[in-house]
């Protein structure tokens, strides 16, 4: 849905009135969540929520909706999927807080008079403790027409793009820490917090199928990506954006106004 333009769809940079006058148009809020965790040794710790938050920039200029300020801090690094506690800086919340952090911020847009949210997340290990702070907020205010949605961008990778981007082979969602995706979509969007210099070419991580308590250091190489990053670039990074941007602003119409319009039909 395009709507007059704003001067910003970032929340955080409106002020009051302008945000009072975008909800008026009962736009979707996407809140942007993430964690701050190691990234390897050429990528900031913000990546998990810098990435979803351009990419809800981006989708908010296409379906005229607004962007809520990034939950910057999530649920704790596993070995497996991130690396693990070992590194200094990875920062994780425990599980029921970040639900209810989401919960609280839900009801809070709510109140403001948000009635289609969408959580777009960046970090793997957040998305139950998302799903569950959603369904308290919705038991919550549920019955006040609000309808949210939840996703995690990788999701919106296609064979297309993923052919693309891996001439070699895809290895795969599980071990794209730190490596050619996040790496080339920091490339595209924040081109000056990489550090080209840095980029790892590790061997892929050689971990079981399950975890274990107290986590194994050996199980993640030392740079902390799980996988090499050799094969990032600015232009795979500009390719799954516009993918990305192009498909989640699909899914958001489909969800948030293609179903009004089959509601107003019955
Ligand atoms: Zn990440």
């Amino acid at each position: 849905m395009k709507t007059a333009k704003m001067r910003t769809v970032l929340m955080s940079e409106m002020t009051w009135r302008e945000y009072a006058q975008a909800l008026e148009r009962d736009p979707v809020v996407f809140i942007p969540t993430g964690a701050l965790e190691q990234h390897g040794p050429h990528l900031p710790m913000a990546v998990d929520y810098l990435l979803p938050t351009a990419i809800a920039r981006e989708v908010a200029e296409q379906v005229g909706g607004v962007v809520a300020a990034p939950v910057t801090y999530g649920y704790k690094s596993m070995t497996r999927s991130a690396g693990g506690p070992f590194f200094p800086g990875s920062t994780g919340l425990d599980g029921h807080t970040l639900s209810l952090v989401i919960r609280d911020i839900i009801r809070e847009l709510v109140r403001h008079g948000a009635r289609r949210i969408c959580v777009l997340d960046g970090n793997y290990e957040n998305l139950w403790f998302l799903n569950e702070g959603i369904d308290l907020a919705m038991r919550e205010v549920g019955d006040k027409g609000v309808r949210i949605m939840c996703l995690q961008h990788w999701e919106f990778l296609t064979e297309e793009t993923l052919a693309q981007v891996f001439p070699d082979g895809y290895p795969g969602i599980e071990l794209e820490h730190a490596a050619v995706l996040e790496t080339s979509l920091m490339m595209h969007f924040h081109p000056q917090l990489v550090l080209t210099q840095q980029v790892p070419d590790n061997a892929a991580a050689d971990a079981p199928c399950y975890d274990v308590w107290p986590p194994r250091r050996e199980w993640v190489a030392p740079e902390g990506s799980l996988i090499s990053a050799k094969g990032a670039s600015p232009a795979k990074g500009a390719l799954i954006a516009a993918q990305y941007t192009r498909d989640i602003s699909a899914a958001v119409e489909r969800e948030f106004y293609a179903t009004d319009a089959v509601a107003a039909q019955a």
